[in-house]
Parts: structure tokens; sequence; C-alpha cells
């Protein structure tokens, strides 16, 4: 390895196309462990891959060989998670690697539990939807959600207790939660001791099939497969909320990095959030390479969240304070 900095990550749609562009925009040296899945794809762009240092490993699922071509690499290097990351690599494999995490491991275990996630934004003082911890408790129309399901696949709205009670059959059910009617808005953050604030740095919202698209007549059932994201500005009177949102979260946890609060607006407007995500959110590419009205405004030029990880990697190793940045979630006990 030269004299750069050097971050390393996983072949996906975030790391390809904001992580790794925004990495090579600030000038950092970038290693990939690249899964065969992803080969065919990355292969049709030659330019960027000549920029880059890929390291294959066969199955996305083999973690064992992940973590080992990750602890192959010397010298100092910033492992940057991101979604499929942290789906496939559990939290003792996380521990095992030997070069520090970008926003630590804690919060990637918090994030993974439905039950952690809503009570940690509770904790930070953020109105979240009601959680249910039985189908007997049930008094309202609610969103089921399913152990394993990822990306709003197999969720399904219940009106009321003898509804779930009929839907849910078969199901292993992992969470309950009120169902919010509205508008899903995802606001993205950047925690950053560097600049010693937290930045919220624009939004976006998913397009669902068939919650969202296509969904007008009520033929079938909502659908809220998350199939692609698109850019939102918000409200004028939500900014100052979801700004407070993103500093109460940052101060609860001591979190450092990017992160996400997934919300739902009432027409009230009332900010509902039913999740988080401690990492890098895939909404976030809808800005590479140009930024937005948020960042743009920030930084006084395009900001993007792969531009703004490596940019605070970067400071950190300028100023000498890389110890800064490397922490894990001090205000989160270990789980
Ligand atoms: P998730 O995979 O948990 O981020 O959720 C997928 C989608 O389900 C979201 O983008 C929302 O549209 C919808 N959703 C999740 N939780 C709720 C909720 N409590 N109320 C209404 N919609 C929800």
């Amino acid at each position: 390895m030269g004299s750069k900095v050097v971050i390393a990550t996983t072949s996906s749609h975030s790391s390809f196309y904001n992580i790794i562009p925004g990495a090579i925009e600030e000038g950092l040296e970038v290693y990939v462990v690249c899964f065969d899945r992803d080969w065919e794809l990355w292969s049709q762009y030659p330019d960027l891959l000549n920029q880059i240092n890929i390291i294959r490993v066969k199955d996305y699922s083999d973690s064992k060989a992940t973590v080992k071509a990750f602890n192959s690499l010397d010298g100092d290097v910033v492992i940057v998670p991101h979604g499929s990351f942290v789906r496939y690599l559990s939290v003792i494999e996380l521990k095992q690697l030997k070069h520090p995490i970008l926003g630590g491991v804690k919060i990637l275990g918090y994030e993974g539990n439905r039950n952690l996630n809503s009570e940690l934004l509770v904790a930070s003082g953020i109105n979240t939807p009601k959680v249910f911890s039985d189908g007997e408790a049930i008094d309202r129309s609610v969103m089921v959600k399913l152990h394993g399901a990822e990306g709003g696949k197999g969720y399904f709205i219940a009106n009321n207790k003898a509804d779930f009670q009929k839907k849910s059959k078969g199901m292993n059910i992992d969470f309950i939660q009120e169902y919010i009617s509205g508008v899903s808005v995802y606001a993205h953050y950047f925690s950053s001791p560097i600049e010693k604030r937290c930045e919220l740095l624009g939004f976006d919202r998913r397009i669902e099939s068939n919650a969202n698209s296509q969904y007008l007549v009520s033929t079938e059932e909502p659908s809220f497969t998350v199939i692609g994201n698109v850019p939102i500005v918000v409200r004028e009177s939500l900014v100052p909320e979801y700004h407070r949102m993103g500093r109460n979260f940052a101060d609860q946890t001591g979190l450092v990095g990017p992160f996400c609060i997934e919300t739902i607006v009432t027409n009230d407007p009332k900010i509902y959030a039913f999740e988080f995500s401690g990492r890098i959110v895939a909404g976030t590419t809808v800005w590479v390479p140009y930024g937005n009205t948020y960042a743009n405004n920030l930084w006084g030029e395009s900001m993007y969240m792969g531009k703004r990880i490596a940019r605070e990697i970067k400071r950190a190793y300028e100023k000498k304070k890389i110890d800064l940045i490397m922490v894990d979630s001090p205000k989160l006990e270990e789980i």
C-alpha cells in the first residue's frame, strides 16, 4: 500500500456507485472484496476498476472468506460498512475484523434488532409508532414485519386484531408496529467529530411495489418491497425538526459517521420515525455525484454521502485525529 489513506468495503450498489466514487474523488486508496455475484456487473466498468484494488471472494454468504480477505490487508485501513455488508456479516464476525469499522459495531447490532432499534429512537426523544409486543394487544391498524424480511418484502398491514389473527397464521412474525399513514421520508445524516456537528445531508423517499406506485385500486394487498429511491426536498416547516432528530440521535449514541432516520409524515403533518440505519443507506446514492440542496448549502460544493465519508476520514488523518472518528458509539451499551 502507498502513502494514501486506505478504505475497504465489500461489493454492493452503495459501495460501487457511492462509497467508491466518493473515495476516488477525495484521493483515497480503495480495496474492495468483490463477490462473484457482482463481478459480471462490475466488469462492465473497466475505467473505475482500474482505480481500485479488488479481492475476489466467490460467495457473499461465505463470511469466513470475507473476514479473511479484510484481515489480509496490512497497514491503516478503515472499513466502511453498508446495507449488505451488515446483512452478510454477523456482529460476532464484525468483531473479528482487525481494522476499525467507521461507525463501530455496536450501532449495527442495535440496527439489526427491531426492538432495540425502536427503543433507541424513543430514548433519543424521537416520535415513533407504538410497538405491540403481541397480537392480543392490537387496538389499531398495524404494520407486521416478518423475521428475515428485508426492504419491506413480506410486510403486511392488519386493520385490527381479528385481521391480524387471520393474516398471521403460519407467519414468522418478528415485530408489530402501529401503521402510520402518510409519506415516507428518509433523512440522511453524518455525525462528524472533525467538524463537531451532526449534518443533515438530504432526504430521499422510496418507491415501493406496489404501495406507492401502481397501487391505485383495492384489488390486491399493498406490498412494501422497496424497488428504488427518489430525491425529495421536504416541506419547509419540517426541516428544523429533522435537524433536531439527527442531533438527538447522535447525542444519545455518540455515533460517528453516516446514519438514516426512516420516517412517515402524516397529514398533520407529524413525523413518526419507524426505524434507523446506523450506516450509509441506498437512498443517499440518488445524490451522486452532484449533491443536493441541503448538503451543498452546508459545504459550498457538491457533497454526497460517499464523498462525505471519504472527506471525514481524510481530514481525520490530515489532522492526526483518527482516534476521534474510530469510536464505537461510546454512549451505547454493548449488546
Ligand atoms: P423497512 O424495510 O422497515 O424500512 O420498511 C419498508 C417500508 O415499509 C417503508 O419504506 C414504509 O413504506 C413501510 N413501513 C415500515 N414501517 C411502517 C409503519 N410503521 N407504518 C407505515 N409504513 C411502514
